[in-house]
């Protein structure tokens, strides 16, 4: 797939998205596959912002219970099952243990009852039944984890998602259903006729070239860019957005084979510690955050609180910094009000402007599909959204790795892996290992990556630099510094 520029200027679009994170993504997806003409900018490479920053779950968020945001977590229940089913090769179900400690603010009957309440109104859509631990059997299953006071725990269900790519497959989805969409295209002005809002002023990042979009309807994803771009249609509008940092610490040891949830000694937040790529992911945190949102950074503060907590919950393994193999830090786009962040509701709202903008505001990851319906039922009256939901790798690969592996000279380990990456698309990453049977070497063992993987990223999934391919296309960069000799491998294929 190419990135084109040249395409936006020929046509007025009936829909133009600004914001290729997983909210923008999903609307064009959506929009472009009813036949609406879509065409979506991205400031930067599709999900680099809150898109691929998040914990990476797909989950009612067991803790929004507390807040008694049922039908939050009843929406997002169903719409697990709905990723659970379309998108298996990036969507995984994930058990989660929640040991329970003497003094705890959540004694062991209420986090008993939280679970069984969850699976109550996940109804159809539960993922496998809860249980209830005891002592004992917590520290069978984790034997790491403190012991001192520990009462018993629960053990529940959710999902894990690679979010980067799944942005990415809805952007890849929409374009395949013809809508023009560009990365590194930055909507820097609206366009108005009589005070309506008829286009926007953009600039290619990567060029420095201007040039305008025209579209009967705009909808902006901006997600924590959200007050700058309601500034930009309006110098009096109001803050809509309430900015929160979260960070995460991508940790070398696999801390556990299922996540822990885990209420921390000192501040009484909920923190995870999630197997990753072989290692774990541990966070995350939540803080106001007023800054420009491109720089939001892991602070040494953040990291430290992490770093505390996981030695707190692992007394007896060796939990130290220096296994620290990368951080990152996301901002929540939450609807703007007061009061403490984490009771600030995840659900979504529109805000539609004067001039006829609809800005997205709020909302959490896995309800993206609900929230572009949303989206769309209420710009077009008649829309209907085509069923049933795909994203781009489809649905579940039937064949078998060891099989392929035989028939094409690859590792199975590598053909399983493509498989994970790319779902059914794995086979156009082996067709061209066919073609140039030097793009099977392997240049990455943790995780597996073979060379066509890079041409991949370049040659259909639109990566512009080495950062898009390492960050987002493929997990490299999360752990650790990419090597100089991938970096100018990536780089050959760039050129
Ligand atoms: C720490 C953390 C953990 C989270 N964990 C989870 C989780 O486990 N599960 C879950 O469901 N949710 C989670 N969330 C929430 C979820 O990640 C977000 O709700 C979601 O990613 C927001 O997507 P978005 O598309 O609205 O915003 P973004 O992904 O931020 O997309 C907005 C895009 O707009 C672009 N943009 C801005 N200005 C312009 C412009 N002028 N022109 C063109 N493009 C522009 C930006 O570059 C950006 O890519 C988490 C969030 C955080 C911060």
């Amino acid at each position: 797939m190419k990135r084109d520029i040249g395409l936006f200027g020929k046509q007025t679009y009936d829909l133009l998205v600004i914001g290729g994170g997983i909210n923008g993504a999903s609307i064009a997806h959506l929009a472009a596959r009813s036949g609406i003409r879509t065409a979506l900018l991205e400031k930067g490479d599709f999900a680099s912002g809150t898109s691929s920053r998040s914990t990476k779950l797909i989950h009612g968020g067991l803790r929004y219970l507390e807040n008694f945001d049922f039908e939050l977590v009843y929406e997002s229940l169903r719409e697990r099952a709905v990723q659970l089913k379309t998108a298996p090769h990036l969507v995984k179900p994930l058990a989660f243990l929640i040991p329970v400690y003497r003094g705890d603010r959540r004694p062991l009957w209420m986090m008993r009852f939280g679970v069984f309440l969850y699976d109550l109104i996940a109804g159809p859509y539960r993922v496998a039944p809860h249980q209830s631990l005891t002592k004992e059997k917590v520290l069978e299953l984790e034997p790491g984890v403190k012991r001192e006071g520990l009462k018993g725990g629960v053990l529940y269900y959710d999902a894990q998602m690679d979010d980067a790519r799944l942005c990415l497959e809805n952007v890849l989805s929409a374009a395949e259903a013809g809508a023009h969409v560009a990365n590194y295209a930055e909507a820097t002005g609206f366009l108005k006729a009589n005070g309506r809002a008829e286009g926007v002023k953009a600039v290619d990042v990567l060029s420095g070239a201007e040039f305008e979009v025209r579209a009967k309807r705009i909808v902006v994803a901006g997600g924590p860019w959200t007050n700058g771009l309601l500034r930009l249609d309006d110098d009096h509008a109001k803050k809509k957005v309430r900015t929160t940092k979260g960070i995460h610490i991508v940790y070398k040891d696999r801390l556990s084979d299922r996540a822990l949830f885990i209420p921390s000694a000192s501040d009484k937040r909920i923190f995870f510690v999630i197997p990753w790529l072989g290692h774990s992911l541990i966070g995350t945190t939540d803080t106001d955050y007023v800054g420009n949102p491109d720089q939001a950074g892991a602070e040494p503060e953040d990291v430290d609180y992490l770093m505390r907590e996981t030695k707190r919950v692992f007394p007896r393994l060796d939990v130290s910094p220096a296994k620290i193999l990368s951080t990152f830090a996301g901002l929540r786009p939450l609807v703007r009000k007061g009061g403490s962040a984490n009771k600030v509701s995840r659900k979504h709202l529109f805000h539609e402007s004067p001039s006829g903008i609809i800005f997205v505001v709020g909302g959490k990851y896995t309800t993206y599909r609900a929230v572009a319906e949303d989206c769309l039922r209420r710009i077009f009256k008649d829309f209907r959204p085509v069923k049933p939901f795909t994203v781009y790798g489809g649905g579940m690969v039937a064949e078998n790795a060891e099989v392929i592996a035989d028939g094409c000279g690859l590792e199975p380990g590598i053909v399983r892996s493509l498989m994970d990456l790319y779902g059914g698309r794995y086979r156009d990453v082996l067709a061209l290992v066919e073609k140039a049977p030097s793009l099977a070497e392997k240049v990455s063992d943790d995780p597996p990556v073979i060379k066509a993987q890079l041409a991949y990223a370049v040659e259909a999934e639109m990566a512009r630099k080495p950062e898009d391919v390492f960050m987002r296309r493929l997990p490299l960069g999360s752990l650790g510094p990419v090597p100089d000799g991938l970096q100018k491998t990536a780089e050959q294929f760039l050129i």
